[in-house]
């Protein structure tokens, strides 16, 4: 997919976005592996609906609500060993978002993820999506503060030498972060947070779906 014609004489403009639960319906494979690393380890595992309102934070994070200490460690590893196994088994982008992303770049945005996964998995899973093409910045979080904290939407935006305009994302983290960015904020229902709890964090936009983004970053 061509890239934006630059703009003579300005920054461009980039928008970021979340990646679980915003661009990508990933959270049943999210959530199952969470699950099953429970089950390898003789544990029990917690309900679904208590796993994804947790999706979004770091691993370790999630796994301190439902599990010892002592065993966070071998968790966090065994989700890692299992999550890459399965994680395209049901995850798809959502309806319309490769063509919403087109439609961006036509507009002249520069597209980057912002996300609380590692980066390394987060390129992999883009990749398995069939959206690498379709967006300029890959930015996990590798051992800096996590979403909420503002620092993985500096550094996507750092890579892009660009100036934020829009944080598009499905949990508070997410508002948060683009809020402590400088950015306007779009949250999404079809995610992890309903909104409810989506509205506390009193984003721009709070929009059940991506139909409306475009005409929201146009203004
Ligand atoms: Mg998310």
């Amino acid at each position: 997919m061509p890239r934006p014609l630059p703009r003579p004489g300005l920054r461009p403009r980039a928008i970021v976005f979340d990646l679980d639960g915003t661009l990508v319906d990933s959270l049943p494979d999210i959530v199952g592996s969470f699950q099953d690393a429970f089950t390898e380890l003789g544990l029990t595992p917690p309900a679904a609906e208590a796993v994804r309102g947790r999706v979004g934070l770091p691993l370790d994070a999630m796994y301190a609500d439902f599990a010892p200490t002592e065993r966070i460690a071998a968790l966090v590893d065994a989700y890692r060993r299992i999550y890459p196994q399965r994680f395209t088994r049901t995850s798809r982008p959502f309806p319309g978002v490769p063509e919403m992303l087109a439609e961006l770049r036509g507009h002249g945005f520069l597209l980057a993820v912002a996300t609380t996964k590692r980066s390394d998995m987060a390129t992999r899973f883009v990749a398995a999506m069939g959206l690498t093409e379709a967006l300029d910045h890959v930015q996990g979080t590798d051992g800096f503060p996590h979403k909420p904290a503002p620092d993985v939407v500096h550094r996507a935006l750092a890579a892009l030498d660009a100036d934020g305009t829009w944080m598009v994302g499905d949990t508070t983290h997410d508002v948060g972060a683009g809020k402590a960015a400088g950015l306007a904020t779009f949250a999404v229902t079809w995610g992890t947070h309903d909104a409810e709890a989506l509205a506390e964090a009193a984003p721009d936009r709070l929009e059940p779906d991506l139909a409306t983004l475009v005409e929201a970053v146009l203004g």
